[in-house]
């Protein structure tokens, strides 16, 4: 109810969908972040946080 929420920042483990390939990624990134190893689309930026196109397998502190 009109509360703020504080949305933290992470650093997710993302596996690839296409190619298996794992990657650290920033889950509020602003510009969308490609597979290093295929180019596919891991991470879409969205209103604050990032919308993420890949298989989280670990979220890092
Ligand atoms: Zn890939």
């Amino acid at each position: 109810m009109g509360t703020e929420r504080k949305t933290e920042s992470e650093f997710l483990r993302v596996k690839c969908n296409d190619c298996e390939n794992e990657q650290v990624v920033f889950d509020h990134a602003s510009t969308s972040v490609k597979c290093n190893v295929c180019g596919s689309t891991l991470v879409e930026p969205g209103g604050g946080k990032a919308e993420i196109k890949s298989n989280i397998i670990e979220v890092l502190e």
